[in-house]
């Protein structure tokens, strides 16, 4: 591997430019892949990717060049040109310095008859032939034809003190001088049946494309290998899971499973039964459980948690419970109450706000083995909580709870079993690829006699008007803001300026405020006096997303409810409706645009998480919340697993059918999927049998 100071132009010092973009070899220069591509043709009949950019640019003959001094210091040089199609004109801004000329250049490279490219901004999107100019070049420059100008050209994520001119040429160079090195980790015959780009051609194109339907393919090509290997190496940890052997077993003993289903007061549903018996055998077989239960907001997954908790403390193992947030955990505390009351089981609640002295005794239970269950926020996954004999960790409402978080939970808790819990159903092709190595459970059924939340558009007078109604029938109310504070960049309403006011508005209705922002304690408060029924209306962001259960709240009031994606709509759409009364969701959007317009439909449309799942608004949302592209564990560079769910399905199947016939990938074709496997997931996954 050439290291990039040995490429021609770059020296030491831009050598350290590139380090901070992560780029130290001529290699990983090549796979430095551009932002996106402008589209610099002239003329071009332009086709409409998206990742391709129609951007300005200008050729023309220069026909007077006129600098201006603007009574602020500034200094303007204005070039006026003609052009194939009439006149333009280009200016470039620059401070004014006493010293010398700051245009001596521009005047030299931009005198009179000279025929140049202008590339820019328009100043007015109706006038692109009046620009700010940023780059420019002459049109007897070949290398300039060939890189910058007249073509589809890349943008590259750039750091101070490198230029585009100049990381565009250090890429040609490298590509020249590299390319031809580049060896293919796809073995051929894949590569061939799935027609995809050689790898060396493909650097090229994917770098300076001829025209963007080759651009595409090289993309195509890139995507294709990202995922590929994600899912090998998805398919390889889950083997080595699947191998590792619990040193425990499990018997049904129905001491506490028994009283408990008794005690609960209703009986489980269908969805939620055989989720307990998917999870149950799962705990009972020898190898340790990874599992994800996935089920529409209020769709009683917590009971099903508690259901493997205790068969868990039957056997004498100890369970820890994590919530996202302690407002969460101690919810979830008070509902523990309620279900375990009378049963022989131990738990605890930690979270930072116990005294230290709580804190200190629930430690030394929980290592002493007189606690089964721990409840707490995701920080109890830490080192410094051990437990005499954790099986079962339970993860509720966790978007990004990585493979590597995992594997240290593994490694506190002797091969424990793992439950992760989310309200976010996400389209089967994202599962996977988020979360290949584990087995999947959905509750796709409500409780029955849930009453459907009815959803619509309203404006701030008819919500007020709602939530006065409700407040006087006896219900609760939630009013949600996307921020805490105003801000001058965003024109949206706060929950704290929107409290003060609202206080006014509600004049003899109990208020309360509730934001991510406010101190433990008082959140906590807030909290409760509103799950006791002491609040008539909360005021919140969108911290009353997860989990929160308060069933006599009857109406959800989201305000600039363009502003939320759709899988947040969906999820605090989800805090009502949880009790005996007919609940309401009422959308107030300030403004719209076409994306907005489109959620805040399927919110109307449909009071579905599973089917709101497949629509293309909430995948991307969800893509959102769920990190997608920047989700740690996987650093994709190229693929997009919210928009590449075509790509992905190919290579998962093709993935299926390399396993098969090589399982251990040690044959001669496969060597370099080995290899590229080795480097990128070997470490970081703690993939044994690649090493
Ligand atoms: P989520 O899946 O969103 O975490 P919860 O576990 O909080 O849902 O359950 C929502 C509400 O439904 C709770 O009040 C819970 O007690 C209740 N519940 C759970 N299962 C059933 C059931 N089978 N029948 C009736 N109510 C149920
Ligand atoms: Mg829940």
């Amino acid at each position: 591997m050439t290291a990039i100071q040995h490429l021609k132009g770059v020296g030491p010092k831009r050598a350290e430019l590139f380090g901070r973009l992560g780029i130290e070899t001529l290699e990983e220069l090549l796979f430095y892949f551009p932002r996106k591509w402008e589209d610099r043709r002239l003329g071009a009949k332009k086709e409409h990717f998206p990742y391709v950019e129609d951007a300005p640019v200008i050729r023309g003959r220069i026909t007077k060049v006129r600098d201006l001094y603007t009574a602020s210091g500034l200094r303007i040089f204005k070039v006026f040109l003609e052009t194939a199609q009439g006149e333009a004109e280009a200016s470039f801004f620059k401070r004014h310095n006493p010293r010398f000329d700051v245009f001596a250049l521009l005047r030299k490279d931009l005198a009179p008859e000279r025929t140049v490219w202008i590339t820019g901004t328009p100043e007015d999107p109706l006038f692109l032939s009046r620009m700010r100019a940023e780059e420019y070049y002459a049109d007897d420059d070949a290398r300039a034809l060939q890189l910058h100008v007249g073509r589809l050209v890349p943008v590259y994520p750039l750091t101070e003190g490198l230029t585009p001119r100049f990381m565009r040429e250090a890429v040609f160079a490298a590509v020249t001088a590299g390319a031809a090195e580049v060896t293919d980790p796809l073995p051929p015959a894949l590569a061939a049946r799935r027609g995809l780009l050689a790898r060396d051609l493909a650097v090229r194109a994917i770098h300076f494309p001829e025209n963007a339907f080759e651009l595409t393919a090289a993309r195509r090509r890139f995507i294709y290998e990202e995922l590929l290997l994600l899912a090998l190496a998805w398919a390889i940890k889950r083997r080595q899971t699947r191998s590792a052997r619990k040193e425990f077993s499990y018997e049904i003993k129905k001491s506490l499973l028994t009283p408990f289903r008794e005690k609960l007061g209703f009986a489980l549903t269908a969805a939620q039964a055989h989720a307990i018996n998917e999870i149950f055998a799962d705990m009972r077989a020898p190898a340790p459980m990874a599992r994800l239960l996935e089920g529409d907001v209020g769709s009683g997954k917590t009971v099903v948690a508690l259901s493997a908790m205790l068969l868990a403390a039957e056997n004498g193992g100890q369970s820890v419970f994590a919530a996202p947030t302690e407002i969460l955990a101690e919810q979830h505390f008070l509902t523990f109450e309620r279900f375990l009351k009378g049963l022989d089981v131990r738990f605890a609640l930690l979270t930072g706000r116990v005294t230290a002295a709580r804190r200190k005794e629930i430690l030394k239970k929980l290592e002493a083995g007189e606690l089964d269950i721990l409840i707490g926020t995701h920080s109890v996954l830490g080192p410094e909580v051990r437990f005499k004999s954790l099986r079962l960790a339970v993860i509720d409402e966790q978007h990004r709870f990585g493979v590597r978080q995992r594997a240290a939970l593994r490694a506190k808790g002797d091969r424990a079993d793992m439950l992760i819990m989310t309200a976010t159903p996400i389209p089967r092709t994202l599962f996977l690829a988020l979360y290949g190595d584990l087995d999947l459970s959905a509750i796709r059924e409500l409780p029955p006699g849930r009453l459907p939340v009815r959803t619509t558009e309203a404006t701030e007078e008819v919500a007020f008007n709602a939530a006065a109604d409700e407040a006087a029938k006896g219900r609760q109310v939630y009013i949600v803001y996307p921020v805490i504070e105003e801000t001058l960049a965003a024109d949206m309403k706060s929950v704290k300026a929107e409290f003060e006011r609202l206080k006014v508005i509600f004049k003899g209705l109990r208020l309360d405020m509730l934001h991510g922002r406010m101190p433990g304690a008082l959140k906590k408060s807030a909290m409760e006096n509103f799950a006791a029924g002491r609040t008539d209306i909360l005021v919140a962001t969108q911290v009353i997303e997860v989990g929160i259960d308060v069933p006599n709240a009857a109406l959800m009031v989201i305000n600039n409810a363009e502003r939320f994606g759709l899988a947040s709509l969906h999820q605090l759409r989800g805090r009502v409706g949880r009790g005996r009364w007919e609940s309401r969701c009422l959308l107030v959007a300030h403004a719209r645009t076409g994306d907005s317009a489109e959620r805040l439909r399927a919110m109307v449309q449909c009071s579905n998480g599973f089917e709101l799942s497949e629509k293309d608004a909430y995948i991307r949302g969800a893509g959102e919340i769920l990190g997608v592209k920047q989700h740690g564990d996987m650093d994709l560079k190229i693929a997009d697993m919210s928009r590449d769910g075509e790509l992905l399905a190919q290579a998962m199947e093709d993935r299926e059918a390399l396993l098969a016939a090589d399982p251990g990938l040690t044959r001669p074709e496969n060597a370099g999927l080995r290899r590229r496997l080795r480097a990128l997931y070997a470490s970081r996954w703690d993939l044994i049998d690649l090493s």
